[in-house]
């Protein structure tokens, strides 16, 4: 199926690796040029010359910085010249118990899970709608659905930032005028944060990592993790020309895990 969406610029956020870099993965191979960001030069570096490989008709632009900064954030969008396609993301809050957490650990979480794709879609949302084209994607988590109680914040952040999305990709102005927003929910997909939290588990039941793991995919329906390949492909298809009636939508993603018929 061709997506329709080739020659589209988008801003992949937190794209050097794991979920938004499986987004800029399969952006590219439908043609779309790209501008990634993340922390870290020298795993982003590397990616943009893997995308840059995987389609030589593209152009590639990678950008240091921390999303969750205004820099960052101006940076970003600075060196895309239009944002058809903006994919919000950032890292993950740690887990813990709440009654550890003080206002500042909050006000982190809020910033890089609900608060920086605030100001992301503030930034592109009207231009997006003059231009008659637009396809925003949220990635946040399967537990704005099914909340994990340890994952406090990241519960409370992106749940805030669900119902933000739910009211503005209603509004007529934006839905008339061809511009989606849709946020996609990841269960466990087989990435360096899944496999850092797994880690943590290994060493604090002092079993092997493999056995942790094991256990972890034997939980899932499909017996597996996800794919960033697989996470990737349904973003591009909610980006492309014929998405354009699914918008308000939270997507997920979790081989079957939430238990519920709906
Ligand atoms: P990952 O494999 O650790 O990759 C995270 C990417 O984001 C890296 O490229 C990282 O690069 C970048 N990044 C992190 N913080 C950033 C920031 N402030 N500014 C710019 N770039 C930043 O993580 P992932 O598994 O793909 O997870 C992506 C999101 O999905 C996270 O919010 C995570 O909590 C959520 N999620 C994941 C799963 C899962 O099973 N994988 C499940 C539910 C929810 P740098 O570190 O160099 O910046």
């Amino acid at each position: 199926m061709d997506l329709g969406i080739q020659g589209k610029w988008a801003l992949v956020c937190a794209a050097s690796k794991g979920l938004g870099k499986g987004c800029a993965q399969a952006l590219v191979g439908e043609g779309v040029n790209v501008v990634i960001t993340a922390r870290g030069a020298e795993a982003l570096q590397a990616t943009a010359a893997e995308l840059a490989a995987l389609n030589p008709l593209v152009q590639v632009r990678a950008v240091a910085g921390d999303i969750t900064t205004v820099a960052g954030r101006a940076a970003a969008l600075a060196a895309c010249p239009q944002v058809d396609i903006l994919v919000n993301n950032a890292g993950g809050p740690p887990p813990g118990d709440f009654r550890d957490w003080d206002r500042e650990a909050w006000i982190k979480a809020l910033d890089a899970n609900m608060l920086t794709p605030i100001e992301l879609i503030k930034a592109t949302i009207d231009a997006m709608a003059g231009r008659g084209f637009g396809r925003i994607i949220n990635i946040t988590s399967g537990a704005v659905k099914a909340p994990i109680d340890i994952l406090g914040l990241s519960n409370g952040a992106r749940t805030g930032l669900t119902g933000f999305v739910a009211g503005v990709a209603r509004q007529v102005r934006v839905a008339s005028h061809n511009v989606t927003i849709n946020n996609l929910l990841p269960g466990p997909f087989d990435t360096d944060r899944l496999r850092g939290t797994m880690i943590g588990a290994a060493q604090k039941s002092g079993q092997p990592l493999e056995a942790v793991m094991d256990a972890r995919r034997k939980l899932n329906p499909t017996q597996r993790f996800g794919t960033a390949a697989e996470f990737g492909a349904t973003c591009a298809f909610l980006c492309s020309v014929h998405a354009g009636y699914i918008t308000g939508q939270n997507v997920l993603m979790d081989g079957g895990a939430y238990p519920g018929t709906f």
